[in-house]
């Protein structure tokens, strides 16, 4: 058997893997020469080999109706997509169709899809289930930086004296990085964890100091740690005065928070715990602070990440080894998709949908006959737009929004209301596929070949070694037959090779011929042949001409705005959305636990990855179950303003009073409807759109079995 090197298809840490198809499933093992793992592989990676059987599996494409779905040639299916999308924009224009795709795509569907949308379709109503995670992070990045740049990479935590974890339970979520964290803990004893985090996760119990911070305050903590940094004069001025702007702005917003006790008490933290963190801020040489959902889903999140930042860049503490902010990427292909333009308000190669000049070059580059005119609706507006009519027809990719979006029952009423709902999917037994007018059998993992980029801006290649099931084709291949059936030219790749020397070709065409430099480019990749596609080594971008990758950005201290600085950003701080109250006293967090993944369409096949959490849980704090007349093990119905779900009542998961925490994997297609999608507030970051995963307010109340 050929053992095959490819890439772990679930967390943003990107870990390789090494997988030798056998006759049921494939030997996993982790990949020594990959730099994100080492050889390293969590629960999740390992049992990869045993979620590969085609039970479940869609196979062939189908077509519902009168009768009910029956399946279909791909001909009639492509058939149907094309000449509907077309028949729609037709009579209402480009804006009146949409796609919904996944950070669980390949680079080269998402440039793909991108393509078709932003330049043929000419609409850019294209958002994707990053928006869920990670996109208060991208915001952030652009502010602070002028580009969405992550600047470091996974070996700075090994080399900082202090790693700050901030809503990031890397220990479940990101576990091998938090292996290596580990293992530089063993060799350099004088390394520090702070984790800041409502909930006392796995990876707080392993830190030094856990600020049990109240939930969606972490402005006024980092406004108080700007405050304290500045005012104690640990502050870099050499760096300050050479490479940023507005200091002074942010030092005013974060008036206030100059006082302990006053932000001690906007946090619910301890004043002393707040000192002794700020105190080890100050004086540890190196810094780096990891950020993940915690931090990103929230109304407030882009701020969060910009008040974190603030902190780097008055001391100094970027680019250069052992320190930086650090965005973690929850999706194994969350960086690959921002690379292409993945979102309703980026283009392709790093470039701008609201600047005239990057969209004319864009187009130009793809001999597009028109281009979006301006930003397209974002993950929550898009359903929104489907319910109330003005968008008629969706392609989701990917992904399950009627299980995972915020007030997921009105995403269930929007797909009610299509007149064209398109799922591409492995499986059929999805709660959106259940909506589909058409569904398309994609490729998973182990079958399908491209590229994805993790959280340290690394390019790997996902490889397959077993052979396609049934009638499932590329998701890459199922548009680019959608386009041609709808008369547009440039979608006749023979492979994903060839999608990935064009999007290659972009980034380097773009700084080179038109003088809109920009740091993401893989210049040295874009002549790759054939077999060097094939034989691809990670490699982390920006990739130079001469095929060199790069560890680190802003090493020489020059940023991606005009002026070449980076700048501070006042950030004021704001309370969650929807506060809670009598009704509604309780506040819900939702977040992923350790063996599972999303909504389980490949982690439910493995039982042993079921045994740490086999039903849906709600943690609570036992004064709140007493107050609520529940008991440890009995059933509870969990309601919010939106809506409702049933999940047995735990005390585990280190939960403070008046907080609640339930995971996210379980939904419609369990015994029970179990979708937390459908109680979570849909409130957003206003400059994101990332919707408030970590502050619904709820009631908890028995649950009797009728
Ligand atoms: Fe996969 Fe993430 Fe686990 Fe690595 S840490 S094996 S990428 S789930």
């Amino acid at each position: 058997m050929m053992t095959v090197r490819t890439t772990c298809p679930y967390c943003g840490v990107g870990c390789g893997v090494k997988a030798t198809p056998m006759a049921h499933g494939a030997i996993i093992e982790g990949d020594p020469d990959h730099m994100a793992n080492r050889g390293r592989l969590c629960v999740k990676g390992a049992a990869l080999g045993e979620t590969l059987d085609l039970d479940g599996r869609l196979l062939a494409p189908a077509i519902r109706d009168e009768q009910g779905l029956r399946e279909a040639g791909w001909d009639e299916a492509l058939a149907k997509v094309a000449s509907t999308f077309a028949a729609i924009v037709a009579e209402h224009g480009p804006d009146a169709v949409a796609l919904y795709v996944s950070g669980q795509l390949l680079t080269e569907d998402y440039y793909v899809a991108n393509k078709f949308m932003k330049g043929f379709i000419g609409s850019a109503n294209i958002d994707t289930n990053s928006r869920l995670c990670m996109s208060s992070s991208v915001a952030g990045h652009k502010r602070a930086f002028g580009e969405d740049l992550v600047p470091g990479c996974y070996e700075d935590f090994e080399l900082a004296d202090l790693i700050v974890l901030v809503g990031s339970n890397a220990a479940w979520c990101h576990p091998t990085l938090f292996q290596r964290i580990a293992k530089a803990r063993e060799l350099r004893p004088h390394l520090r964890i702070v984790a800041i985090d409502p909930r006392r996760t796995a990876t707080c119990e392993s830190a030094d100091l856990h600020l049990p911070i109240k939930p969606g305050t972490d402005v006024w903590l980092f406004n108080g740690l700007l405050a304290y940094l500045a005012h104690s004069g640990a502050v870099d001025s050499a760096f300050i005065d050479a490479h940023t702007n507005g200091l002074e702005a942010a030092l005013e917003a974060a008036g206030e928070c100059a006082s302990i006790e006053f932000v001690a008490r906007h946090c619910g933290i301890d004043p002393r715990l707040l000192v002794e963190f700020y105190e080890l801020f100050a004086a540890s040489d190196k810094v780096v602070t990891a950020f993940s959902q915690g931090v990103n889903q929230s109304t407030s999140g882009t701020d969060k990440v910009n008040a974190i930042i603030n902190c780097h860049l008055v001391t100094g503490r970027i680019g250069k080894p052992g320190m930086g902010p650090f965005s973690l990427t929850g999706q194994p292909n969350a960086m690959g998709g921002r690379e292409v333009g993945g979102l309703a308000n980026m283009l392709a190669a790093h470039l701008e949908l609201d600047q005239p000049a990057h969209r004319e070059l864009v187009r130009t580059f793809w001999d597009a006959p028109r281009i979006a005119a301006r930003p397209g609706l974002k993950a929550v507006e898009m359903f929104r737009a489907i319910e109330e009519g003005g968008i008629k027809a969706v392609w989701i990719m990917a992904t399950n929004p009627v299980a995972s979006l915020p007030d997921a029952d009105q995403v269930r009423r929007a797909l009610a209301r299509c007149e064209l709902v398109v799922v591409s999917d492995m499986s059929a037994a999805t709660d959106t596929a259940a909506h589909a007018h058409v569904l398309l059998p994609a490729l998973g993992w182990g079958e399908k070949d491209g590229t994805v980029t993790n959280s340290e801006r690394c390019i790997s290649r996902q490889r397959a070694f077993l052979d396609a099931p049934g009638q499932a084709r590329a998701d890459w291949w199922a548009l680019c037959q959608v386009a041609r059936r709808m008369g547009f030219h440039g979608f006749d790749y023979r492979d994903a090779h060839a999608i990935f020397g064009e999007h290659a070709r972009l980034s380097a065409w773009r700084n080179d011929e038109t003088g809109v430099p920009r740091a993401f480019r893989i210049d040295g990749l874009a002549g790759l042949s054939r077999a060097g596609y094939d034989g691809l080594a990670p490699i982390q971008w920006p990739v130079g001409a001469a095929g060199e990758g790069s560890a680190r950005l802003f090493t020489d201290g020059r940023y991606a705005h005009a002026d070449g600085k980076a700048r501070f950003v006042a950030t004021v701080p704001r309370a969650p959305a929807n506060p809670a109250d009598r009704a509604y006293p309780i506040v819900l967090n939702t977040g992923r636990l350790r063996d599972q993944w999303h909504t389980m369409t490949r982690t439910g096949k493995s039982p042993r990855l079921a045994n740490h959490a086999p039903e849906p849980c709600v943690d609570l704090h036992p004064h709140d179950a007493l107050l609520a007349g529940v008991r440890e093990g009995e059933l509870a119905r969990v309601s919010s303003r939106w809506g409702a779900m049933v999940a047995r009542v735990s005390h585990g998961g280190g939960i403070a009073r008046g907080s609640a925490f339930i995971p996210i994997h379980w939904t419609g297609q369990n015994a029970s409807d179990a979708r937390v999608g459908a109680v979570v507030n849909p409130a957003v970051d206003p400059v994101s759109g990332e919707p408030e995963f970590k502050h619904t307010p709820v009631r908890i109340e028995p649950f009797a079995v009728a």
